[in-house]
């Protein structure tokens, strides 16, 4: 046993521990969760606790379905909440011979981790989570009733939103997750929490123990929080804009005080690589088709491929580094969706910014224009191309991408690609509501 196992059996009788969750998510970034008592601690540092792979999306076949999670001792936190004496920790699978195993998400965005610490650069994320409120009384009869109607930044006073957004940020930092900011958005009911930028695995292990807690405190207070990424036609979509940087031992690479807007030479190459490869990791950005309803129905959602500094309607934005805080150069991805799967989302944008640097590509001028606002004519003569329009597009985008097989491994690769083409087709039988409004009475 090492240090920090020693460290968390400690924890567990000094805290007294009931229970220990331990967590791992499927390919679709779902969490599964399997509770073990104390006594048990040892052993599952030992061996692992075993469980039926082929029972979990994209895991595993079913002939090779055993599988083992590996509680990652660095990843022990008591969780905060009603309830005291419980604690989690992420796990990583492996088979039963102890190899990695291939459908792991975790273990995707740690390959790729490596890779890029191979070349000695340490990849950061620093996500605003949009999410929505919705009365869940209301909900059960059939009707969506935001639980405020405030606007943006508005200053609600003991109404449920604040309240829930209030318990969220506390139970996060009672677990040493760091919030930067919490505010109301644009649509009613609609709530931001961005979480302080870490490495881009703890933000992934994170952003579900987040979720897990929005989710938990709404039911404490009879409403739904909900991650999809359109709930409502005529109100904003909600994003996770995540702020990426990489940084060289203690220095960031992307601050350059002689670059436009600061940036330096490997930060404009990581957004040329971002551009070049975004139809290819918008499948996994914005995995559902509900993705695309936010990503072409405005509300500040980007549609098109293009950057710019402090322009909203750009998918990569340049937030300007303060001169006296090179640190904070960085740059803003925003087609990324709460519905994503973090794991595969962060892997699959530094695998595209990483081949920005090594493949030396050259950034073409930021788009300051609005460019929501150009004709077709006007985006084609700047070079603007459109993010992919449906999950159908982005899904042949990403079955043709040697970037994300290699970036995913096969096995993950394949499940995505056929998962997404399922829901695709079980979304294109629906008979929905608007075709009977519009094709029934007429024909
Ligand atoms: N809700 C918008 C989106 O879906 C973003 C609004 C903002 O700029 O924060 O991306
Ligand atoms: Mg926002
Ligand atoms: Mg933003």
């Amino acid at each position: 046993m090492d240090r920090q196992q020693e460290f968390v059996l400690r924890s567990v009788q000094d805290e007294e521990i009931r229970f220990i969750q331990l967590w791992f998510t499927d390919v679709l970034g779902v969490l599964k969760s399997v509770t073990i008592a104390p006594a048990e601690l040892e052993s599952a540092f030992a061996e692992g606790v075993g469980f039926d792979g082929s029972a979990v999306e994209g895991l595993a076949r079913v002939f090779e379905a055993d599988m083992i999670a590996r509680p990652d001792a660095q990843t022990f936190q008591v969780l905060a909440g009603p309830e005291t004496g419980l604690a989690r920790m992420f796990c990583d699978i492996v088979t039963p011979d102890g190899s990695p195993a291939r459908g792991d998400s975790r273990q995707v965005l740690r390959r790729m981790v490596a890779r890029a610490l191979d070349a000695g650069l340490t990849f950061y994320t620093h996500p605003e989570v949009e999410f929505y409120l919705f009365d869940e009384a209301a909900y059960r009869e059939g009707r969506l009733v935001p639980v405020d109607h405030a606007g943006y930044f508005e200053h609600t006073i003991t109404r449920l939103g604040t309240d829930v957004r209030r318990e969220v940020v506390s139970r996060l930092e009672a677990m040493g997750i760091l919030v930067e900011y919490a505010h109301h958005e644009g649509g009613p009911g609609q709530h931001e929490i961005d979480l302080r930028y870490a490495d881009a695995l703890t933000t992934a292990d994170n952003l579900m123990t987040f979720q897990t807690i929005v989710k938990e405190v709404a039911a404490e207070n009879g409403v739904i929080a909900t991650f999809m990424p359109k709930p409502m036609i005529d109100a904003p979509g909600s994003g996770m804009h995540t702020h990426l940087s990489l940084f060289e031992a203690d220095r960031n690479a992307f601050f350059d005080p002689a670059g436009e807007y600061q940036l330096s030479l490997t930060g404009r190459r990581f957004i040329a690589g971002l551009l070049r490869h975004a139809p290819e990791i918008t499948a996994l950005t914005c995995q559902h088709v509900n993705s695309y309803k936010r990503l072409w129905g405005g509300g500040e959602a980007p549609s098109y491929i293009c950057w710019g500094h402090n322009n909203r309607s750009a998918l990569v934005r340049v937030p300007l580094a303060k001169p006296d805080k090179a640190q904070s150069a960085r740059v803003e991805y925003r087609a990324l969706d709460p519905s994503a799967n973090p794991y595969l989302a962060f892997a699959a944008l530094l695998a595209a910014g990483l081949a920005g640097i090594e493949g030396e590509y050259d950034l073409e001028e930021g788009a300051e224009d609005d460019v929501w606002r150009l004709s077709d004519a006007e985006r084609r003569a700047l070079g603007i191309d459109a993010l992919p329009a449906s999950l159908h597009r982005a899904v042949e985008h990403l079955e043709a991408s040697e970037l994300m097989a290699s970036t995913l491994g096969e096995d993950a690769f394949d499940f995505v690609i056929r998962n997404k083409h399922q829901e695709w087709q079980d979304y294109r039988a629906q008979i929905t509501p608007f075709e009977l409004d519009r094709f029934l009475p007429g024909s």
